[in-house]
């Protein structure tokens, strides 16, 4: 997709920030669901007016998938109520002034405004939040936003059932090593599954290209197969580092890489595997303990 807004279905406008991230809105009769709101600020900003320009509407509500910075620091710019799993209002009250500093220093050097603009940002927490699911009713458009799971404890699914379109977030990455290393693969395998079987026809992952259901399947493979050999390294008596070291080495031809991505993605995969790792031995651990009760 090029930077510009698309129409994925009637009234459901996807934009790509300059971070690679998806950008959502729903128009409804009543106004704008925004989904996941820029880091940058002056994109939010651009973001809202271009939103207001084309629909001849205000922003009602913003959801976000999930906290993470691409996701949900850019609420404040769109003056709606914030939706978002609790576990994610947890994580973002934590984001105080040495996370902002640490964001601004990342801008410093390439773009010193907004630098300045992150040091400052007024970061708006979710005021309403969920557990399970809620549901927004909003004349003519109904919004179903699932907790998921997976990708982090706080990801969520934002469901339109009228246009058939699901807002994934990083729950779901097309053609890319999905990032493992805060969540829970389990729950990632079972929340795929739950997608695979919704009536969507267009699936807007948090990052990359808008698709379909048709990458449900690689991207359940791929963490099956993880989730196997690190099952295997574990019950071989391999350390967590021995065993995420071995399976990338049988992971890493799953999806496409681009040359620059090198030792940096490399890091990344094997401390998703890592965190699989850990998460197999609570499994196999608590097999043992109903093992030997019986
Ligand atoms: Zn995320």
């Amino acid at each position: 997709m090029e930077p510009g807004m698309r129409e994925v279905a009637p009234g459901i406008l996807v934009k790509r920030d300059s971070r690679g991230t998806n950008l959502g809105a729903i128009v409804t009769s009543y106004g704008i669901v925004v989904v996941d709101t820029p880091l940058i600020p002056r994109e939010a900003r651009a973001w809202r007016a271009e939103l207001e320009a084309v629909t001849g509407k205000k922003p009602i509500y913003v959801i976000n998938t999930d906290h993470h910075k691409g996701h949900a620091l850019g609420n404040v710019f769109f003056d709606a109520p914030a939706v978002a799993h609790m576990v994610a209002w947890k994580h973002m009250r934590g984001y105080g002034d040495n996370f902002k500093q640490r964001l601004a220093d990342r801008y410093r050097d390439k773009d010193p405004e907004t630098a300045r603009e992150l040091l400052h940002l007024d970061i708006q927490l979710p005021e309403l939040t969920f557990e399970e699911r809620m549901t927004l009713y909003l004349g003519d458009t109904v919004v179903d936003i699932m907790y998921a799971g997976g990708h982090t404890p706080a990801s969520s699914i934002v469901y339109v059932p009228r246009a058939r379109v699901a807002f994934a977030g990083d729950l779901v990455v097309c053609n890319m090593h999905p990032f493992m290393a805060q969540g829970s693969s389990a729950e990632w395998v079972r929340a795929l599954e739950q997608l695979k079987g919704m009536p969507i026809d267009v699936l807007v992952p948090g990052h990359g290209e808008v698709c379909d259901k048709q990458v449900l399947e690689p991207l359940l493979d791929y963490l099956r197969v993880a989730r196997e050999l690190i099952r295997q390294e574990y019950l071989a008596g391999h350390s967590k580092s021995e065993a995420a070291r071995n399976v990338l080495t049988k992971i890493i031809g799953f999806f496409p890489r681009k040359p620059s991505a090198g030792v940096k993605l490399e890091a990344k995969i094997k401390s998703g595997l890592g965190h699989v790792y850990d998460e197999i031995r609570r499994e196999e651990e608590q097999k043992a303990a109903s093992r030997a009760t019986a």
